[in-house]
């Protein structure tokens, strides 16, 4: 896949899609929109550093993105967040478990985090319950399994 850089420096950056042949992109699509996995960074040239997202380009500054909200997404991740105690489990894996965009599994955890019912660890990458959540039924169903 090839994207114009966003910037407008007019140079065209290669994706790679597939995993065997090197370090690969996952590109999600979702009702028509296309989500690129993970981040594209130019290391050389304008150093440009975005995400596709649903079609829309969000810069890095910041990794937040202020319009999503989504609460079933949100009420799906903590029914699969590792109980306290557990070890965390990186938002990729989340991610996986749910069929979910990565990003927007980050952003959730960071949603559940900010409300006091996640906990993260290595450099917000991996997340389980905090200790004082209160339990919810699906964490129930998940410890009897
Ligand atoms: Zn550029």
């Amino acid at each position: 896949m090839a994207i114009r850089c966003p910037d407008g420096c007019g140079e065209i950056i290669s994706v790679n899609l597939d995993p065997r042949t090197g370090p690969a992109w996952r590109l999600f699509e979702r009702a028509g929109a296309v989500t690129l996995y993970p981040s594209v960074w130019r290391e050389t040239g304008c150093e440009a550093h975005f995400i596709l997202w649903r079609d829309d380009l969000i810069w890095c500054d910041g990794l937040e993105s202020p319009r999503w909200k989504d609460d079933e997404l949100k009420r799906r991740v903590r029914s699969i967040l590792p109980p306290r105690g557990a070890a965390h489990k990186h938002f990729e894996e989340l991610a996986v478990q749910i069929d979910g965009i990565p990003w927007e599994v980050l952003w959730a955890c960071n949603s559940l985090v900010a409300d006091g019912v996640a906990s993260s660890s290595v450099k917000g990458s991996r997340f389980g319950l905090a200790p004082d959540a209160p339990p919810t039924k699906s964490s129930i169903v998940d410890r009897r399994a």
